[in-house]
């Protein structure tokens, strides 16, 4: 089985971590060289998102002094997904297998050596799977952990506690490169391609150094990209909340005819404010989650490219 491993790794103002990264990379693909589970031209392929940081010089200091790194340079800063998905389209036209990983060292490099020998018992995908959130704040274990129930009951397929720690192989990544969608929420799409699969465990270190690059704002923009790229069934919910309301103010009328007719007016204004409130808060609501989709298709259609690639450094 042909065995050349790329480990594609997303960096947005990295500077402080990217020697270290590259270095322990380094020293498990000599490991997994040696074993004979990769081959010699195995390769880790740096993608800069971006960076307003020294990220790309480090990148080019790098490849000039390690023969496995490769580095490609977005034109822009698109996002952590967009990102990896222009190192996983690049890496699949050389690698036979590839690893996406966070450049911030939180992934257990160690578990590679699971994840190729998943892949050389014959698996397309491997998941990466966090034993436990031990690490994370009580903030960030509970929304993670609404956001998985969250999206299990709209009915959309994710692997629980994965992140975008896997193992594509160069077949699964050309099957992924049929998915045109611009609104990329890869967790969402990745277990829709269905091929053999399998998961490995690892747990999930500190950030090494540097500060996380997912602030809440980023972190709430990414659970509506989710639920808004995967599901409708949040329409189909406004749908049954407008249904009830219908029958509910039905309800309420025949109250309101009987008061009228038994002489019981009664003055009202609170009820009436309380009402007024509710409903114009729904309503807006609704139109927001309509407008999410409608905002999906808009993007859509105008079919952008979801990545642009100013420069690549790969030496063959
Ligand atoms: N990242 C990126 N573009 C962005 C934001 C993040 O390429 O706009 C990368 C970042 O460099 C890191 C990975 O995505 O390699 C995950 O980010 P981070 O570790 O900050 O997220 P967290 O682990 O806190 O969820
Ligand atoms: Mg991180």
């Amino acid at each position: 089985m042909n065995n050349r491993l790329f480990v594609v790794i997303p960096c947005y103002n990295e500077e402080e971590v990217l020697h270290e990264t590259v270095s322990r990379l380094s020293k498990k693909m000599d490991a997994l060289i040696e074993q004979g589970m990769a081959a010699k031209n195995s390769k880790i392929m740096l993608v800069n998102d971006g960076s307003k940081d020294r990220t790309w010089e480090i990148i080019k200091e790098l490849y000039e002094k390690n023969h496995y790194v490769t580095g490609v340079n977005l034109a822009k800063n698109r996002g952590h997904q967009n990102a990896l998905l222009a190192g996983l389209m690049t890496a699949k036209e050389y690698a036979d297998m590839v690893i996406s990983m966070d450049a911030d060292l939180q992934d257990d490099i160690d578990a590679v050596d699971r994840f190729v020998k998943e892949y050389l018992d014959g698996a397309d995908i491997v998941y990466g799977v966090r034993s436990s959130r031990a690490t994370d704040t009580f903030f960030k274990k509970n929304t993670a952990l609404a956001f998985y129930r969250l999206m299990g009951a709209l009915g959309v397929d994710m692997v629980y506690n994965h992140a975008d720690y896997r193992l594509m192989s160069k077949r699964a990544l050309e099957e992924l490169a049929g998915f045109k969608e611009v609104n990329l929420f890869l967790r969402g799409i990745i277990p829709m391609i269905g091929l053999k699969t399998a998961t490995v465990e690892y747990v999930r270190n500190e950030r090494f150094a540097g500060e996380s690059k997912y602030p809440l704002g980023k972190m709430i923009s990414f659970a509506i990209e989710g639920i808004t790229s995967c599901s409708v069934k949040p329409l189909r919910m406004i749908t049954m909340v407008g249904l009830l309301t219908c029958l509910a103010s039905i309800i309420y009328l025949i109250f309101v005819i009987a008061g009228y007719f038994t002489g019981g007016t009664m003055p009202g204004w609170a009820t009436m404010i309380v009402l007024l409130c509710f409903f114009g808060g729904l309503q807006i609501f609704c139109m927001g989650i309509i407008g999410e989709y409608i905002g999906k298709i808009y993007n859509e259609v105008k079919q952008r490219p979801r990545f642009i690639i100013q420069e690549t450094i790969l030496q063959d």
